[in-house]
């Protein structure tokens, strides 16, 4: 992970030509050219620019994997990857192409809701069009409302319209779920553990339907609008699921290349063990 601070990205520092993120006109920035000659698309350091939100207070169930597997993908594609953290004493800088949110624990939650809502990077960036995957927690607190640590509801930032709150049961396990077709990713494998139950206003869409698990509570999981993405999957979601990990990519970078079939062989292996594990 480079050492360049979040200041750095709204500063101004940015490399000649680069596309602000803000603007996706041009949409071509690490594309697949026509010819789908590999790397032709490298076009500098900053292709794509990654922020891990907050892993001081949601990193709790290893969802740090999510940065490096869309770290690992890029770079197999020739894109340019700068990836930085921020914790919660810090700004959250506006021009990141995908923002990643993990989950935490109930208190660390409503204390990331509470500086995210001051901050106001992270909602600034999404309307401007970046890419946020949020995970758990995360996912919770990009809603309207959560339900805090003694149920009590407290107030998300509004990026996806979404209302969680604390259900009957925690929801501990493998979850299996199948995928919006309008997203065009095969079935998403991970493991779910949280008490929140999410319902999904006339913003989003749920992001697949529960074959075994929880999810959302209600027969589906996660929610999607635009380019921000909410799932309750742990597992890494995006160790699990490639697919996903590539449409998050596809959308920060227009049409991806094919990664080594060589490097994929591993990463199906793994994905058809944990897919296997659990009975349909
Ligand atoms: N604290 C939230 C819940 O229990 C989220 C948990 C998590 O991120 N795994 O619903």
């Amino acid at each position: 992970m480079t050492s360049m601070g979040p200041a750095d990205w709204d500063s101004g520092r940015r490399d000649p030509g680069h596309r602000d993120p803000g603007r996706r006109d041009s949409g071509d920035r690490g594309r697949a050219p026509a010819s789908g000659r590999r790397g032709a698309h490298a076009r500098g350091p900053a292709d794509l620019r990654l922020v891990w939100v907050y892993p001081d207070l949601l990193s709790t169930y290893g969802d740090r994997g999510n940065l490096l597997v869309l770290e690992r993908r890029a770079r197999l594609r020739g894109i340019g990857v700068e990836a930085i953290s921020v914790n919660s004493d810090q700004p959250v800088p506006r021009h990141g192409d995908i923002y990643l949110l993990g989950g935490g624990e109930d208190l660390p939650q409503v204390l990331a809701a509470r500086r995210l809502r001051t901050d106001g990077g992270l909602a600034a960036a999404a309307g401007q069009g970046s890419v946020v995957l949020a995970v758990c927690a995360g996912y919770q607190l990009i809603g309207s409302e959560f339900g805090g640590e003694e149920g009590q509801p407290v107030a998300g930032l509004e990026i996806l319209d979404i209302r969680s709150s604390r259900g009957e049961r925690r929801a501990v396990g493998e979850i299996l779920a199948d995928v919006d077709p309008a997203l065009g990713v095969p079935r998403l494998t991970g493991f779910e553990n949280h008490q929140g139950v999410t319902q999904i206003g006339p913003g989003a869409r749920p992001l697949s339907r529960v074959l075994t698990g929880v999810g959302n509570g209600n027969g589906t999981e996660g929610a999607y609008a635009g380019r921000v993405l909410g799932t309750y999957l742990h597992g890494p979601a995006l160790v699990r699921n490639p697919g996903l990990a590539d449409l998050l990519l596809s959308w920060a970078v227009g049409a991806l290349l094919p990664v080594d079939p060589e490097y994929e062989a591993w990463t199906t292996r793994f994905r058809d063990q944990r897919l296997a594990a659990v009975p349909v």
